[in-house]
């Protein structure tokens, strides 16, 4: 059944560290062999031995309108021919720069960059070059990239591997990162209390989706604002998965708390690799060459990314209808998993918020990094694998948030609901 991935995994294996370029694709947290993936289409993607998988990563959250989206890849025919890269401004980096502006609240300048992880890593160093104070307080279990700062207790890869401590990240590095418990505001106010006028930055995933998908409990990120006005520090939104995914405006607009500074990925790019941040113009201004914390780069504003990215941009923007048709999916799904496993008498915790969603096994809610790992893995590695064979392409880790396309039927919810229950009744 997966014959070719089997042995494109071997040759990959010697080629490439651990077969993969990013390791939670390697299945590690579940055992097995990963999928090598040919093609895909919808929210179909199929795999080089011709197996067919309804997708429930979608390239990890960017492709929110499904794969191969039709006007996304006119787009990029149509411009490849212009040039792949120019390295000197175009008018569509206005155009992309525009857009984002118009959609998403309280942002007036925006700087492009080529991952989520050069967005965080950027957004930080200015938050230090802005208030001039270096440490910076993140959450147990939020992922933002892979600069060195934020792989402290780290969530997404980093969790499934189970890695403490990250070698080749200097204590001198780490020891400018402080950590809390995510939803835990008094634990927040603690270390705020503990280092006065030292802390440049908050930085929260609004909605965390790299330990699973765990929701914001009530008053957190309204206390973490009210927080970082007492004691100016400025409040990073790392909206990489939640930006434009919950909503036009992402968590900002969800909940209608204000950032000072705003991360971006993912759906950003539709596919291609895109970051960005954003922030007010008095504090965007200290960017170079505007100011002098600087950052650069050789592809930044690349422009076939720009073209995919804004295509995808102005769909959403044009039709708000799809985030309450993303909802009404998630809110299915969600329904039918709980009916399943509430059947079968077993213990779940299926938290989701509009088109992300995520399963843990447990019978206590799922607020933290400390809930989610103790959750039953070995049940969810079992269920991982009864839903593959079944056609269903799960994020190979219970501390993956699951994202929703919507070129999702509800004949795919239906089948997908009906995997789970074949599944489980395999699986226990
Ligand atoms: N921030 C969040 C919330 C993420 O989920 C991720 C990646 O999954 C990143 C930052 C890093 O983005 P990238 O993988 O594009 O570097």
């Amino acid at each position: 059944m997966y014959t070719q991935s089997t042995s494109l995994f071997e040759r990959a294996k010697k080629l490439i560290p651990g077969g993969v370029n990013s390791p939670v694709r390697a299945f590690k947290g579940v055992g097995g062999t990963p999928v090598f993936m040919k093609s895909a289409k919808g929210a179909y993607m199929y795999d080089v031995d011709g197996n067919r998988y309804i997708d429930y990563i979608n390239s990890w959250g960017p492709m929110i309108m499904g794969h191969a989206y039709e006007p996304v890849v006119k787009a990029i025919q149509e411009y490849a021919t212009y040039s792949t890269s120019f390295g000197a401004p175009t008018e569509l980096e206005i155009k992309i720069a525009e857009l984002i502006i118009s959609m998403v609240p309280n942002i007036e300048q925006v700087r492009m960059v080529n991952s989520g992880t050069e967005a965080c890593m950027s957004a930080l160093r200015l938050a230090r070059g802005y208030t001039g104070r270096n440490k910076f307080i993140k959450f147990e279990g939020n992922y933002h990239g892979h600069a060195d700062s934020f792989l402290v207790s780290a969530g997404s890869g980093v969790a499934t591997l189970e890695i403490q401590s990250v070698p080749g990240v200097t204590q001198t590095v780490a020891a400018d990162t402080l950590t809390a418990p995510y939803n835990n505001l008094p634990a927040v106010e603690k270390l705020v209390e503990e280092h006065p006028d030292q802390i440049a930055a908050i930085i929260v995933e609004p909605v965390a989706g790299n330990m699973g998908c765990i929701l914001p409990q009530q008053d957190f990120l309204q206390g973490l604002r009210s927080l970082c006005d007492q004691h100016n520090i400025l409040l990073i939104f790392d909206e990489v998965m939640t930006g434009f995914r919950l909503a036009r405006g992402g968590a900002q607009e969800l909940f209608n708390i204000k950032a000072d500074l705003v991360t971006f990925g993912k759906i950003i790019g539709a596919g291609m690799p895109v970051g960005a941040f954003a922030g007010s113009t008095e504090i965007m201004e200290h960017v170079a060459p505007a100011g002098k914390v600087y950052q650069a780069g050789t592809l930044s504003g690349n422009p076939i990314a720009m073209i995919a990215g804004y295509t995808l941009l102005q769909t959403l923007n044009e039709n708000p209808d799809i985030y309450r048709q993303l909802a009404e999916k998630g809110a299915y799904l969600a329904g039918g998993l709980q009916s399943v496993f509430s059947a079968a008498g077993i213990v779940h915790q299926v938290n989701s918020l509009g088109s992300m969603l995520s399963v843990h096994f447990a019978e206590y809610p799922i607020i933290n990094f400390e809930s989610a790992s103790g959750a039953n893995n070995e049940l969810f590695k079992h269920f991982f694998h009864a839903m593959l064979e079944r056609g269903i392409y799960l994020p190979p880790s219970a501390f993956e948030s699951w994202f929703l396309s919507n070129a999702l039927t509800t004949e795919d919810l239906d089948a997908t609901i009906a995997a789970a229950k074949a599944s489980i009744a395999v699986i226990t």
